[in-house]
């Protein structure tokens, strides 16, 4: 089964059948703690929930495969799995990370991180050279980038990073959360780490928080992003667990579908009187269209962003017009995230604030299953309205 196509090992959740009833479908695993052996042994290897839960098995399992990962470890959200990667580095430690990045991780960098002792520099990730310059052999640790990045949509060569992260000693991690595993392998191209908010697209429901990291080796860094896990505790619920699995089942259906629509609408919103630049990866215009071409296999994935022209009549600047028209969709909602079945419309600088990258007159949009062509009909009244 692992080395069926993604469809096959999503589909059937790599088909494992319940032992002791021959269910298809697992149980939710509640239990917090795991009877000892009476000769004082864990045989069973599990001990507390906190460290470990058999709810984890499969959906672990399945992201292992298709990710090509030797290990997967499930965290209580993105953010919880993210933060384990750089948690389990020591203070002094150097890294890299991009300066266009999901801002939630970019603030926890500098807001807690950086006041712990990790030296964080952020640098320009689609620049090879700029990564090349700022790498201190010997001294750099980790270099984390995302690719395609939030919410501008950049786009990293992961195997050019790697290359230049590895010749100086480095760890790569890679944030694929908007490329997901069916469109980018990150660890087959070099990566030694790959993270997914499994809140977006590997859940694709918008009905929970989970987060995942995979590596391609079972090293010391890896046995210590376990043990953060293990003992902070940002660990994942059972029926959390159980629900992304059975969102997994039909992740390549979705993404797929979710890929179409966004390389439609952003067609269709190049060069449109009311828009000044759609951001896609899929575009070729696009600046990271040609590495995104050679990393990304399928489609460029769901994500993409509008900047929204102010009015001819000086009324209503970028910022105002952008505002605007997220007031008046109808079919797109206005909420925050991405990945799920239902489509979002997001101003990303009222949530960011200052120190953000992104520009003022910028939407978000996170293309779901619906038709595409009543999508752009509503993105499309919303402009004319604003
Ligand atoms: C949402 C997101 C995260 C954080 O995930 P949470 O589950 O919200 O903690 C990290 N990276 C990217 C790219 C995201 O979109």
């Amino acid at each position: 089964m692992k080395d069926a196509h993604p469809d096959t090992i999503a589909a059937q959740a790599l088909g494992w059948i319940d032992e002791t009833t021959r269910a298809i479908t697992p149980p939710i695993h509640v239990s917090s703690t795991y009877l000892r052996d009476p000769d004082n042994q864990y045989r069973s290897g599990r001990i507390y929930a906190r460290a470990d839960n058999p709810a984890f098995d499969q959906a672990e399992a399945v992201i292992s495969a298709l990710e090509g990962a030797r290990q997967t470890l499930l965290f209580a959200s993105g953010m919880a799995a993210a933060t384990a990667v750089f948690q389990a580095l020591s203070p002094g430690d150097h890294v890299l990370a991009p300066r266009v990045m999901y801002w939630s991780l970019r603030n926890w960098l500098l807001d807690f991180a950086v006041p712990w002792g990790l030296d964080v520099e952020l640098v320009d990730m689609t620049r090879p050279a700029a990564v090349q310059v700022a790498l201190r052999p010997g001294k750099t640790r980790l270099v984390w980038v995302e690719t395609p990045a939030n919410p501008l949509w950049s786009v990293t060569d992961i195997a050019a990073t790697a290359q230049r992260a590895h010749a100086a000693g480095a760890l790569l991690a890679v944030d694929s959360t908007a490329a997901t595993p069916l469109l980018t392998q990150p660890l087959a191209l070099g990566a030694d780490l790959v993270m997914h908010a499994a809140t977006k697209y590997l859940n694709g429901h918008s009905d929970l928080l989970a987060g995942s990291v995979s590596t391609r080796q079972d090293n010391e860094h890896w046995q210590r992003v376990r043990k953060v896990r293990a003992q902070i505790g940002g660990t994942l619920g059972s029926f959390e667990a159980w629900l992304l699995l059975r969102g997994l089942r039909t992740l390549h259906l979705r993404v797929r579908a979710a890929s179409a629509s966004a390389q439609r609408i952003a067609e269709h919103f190049s060069g449109h009187p009311r828009v000044a630049e759609v951001l896609y990866p899929g575009l070729p215009g696009f600046a990271g269209h040609a590495v995104a071409q050679a990393q990304m296999r399928g489609g460029f994935g769901g994500m993409l962003s509008i900047r929204v022209r102010g009015s001819a009549d000086g009324t209503l600047d970028g910022e105002a017009a952008a505002i605007a028209v997220a007031a008046h969709t109808r079919l797109w909602k206005r909420a925050t995230s991405l990945g799920g079945t239902e489509s979002l419309v997001e101003h990303r600088a009222s949530v960011e604030g200052a120190g953000s990258p992104v520009p003022a007159d910028l939407l978000r949009l996170s293309v779901g299953l619906e038709h595409a062509d009543d999508l752009i009909a509503d993105l499309e009244q919303a402009l004319a309205a604003r």
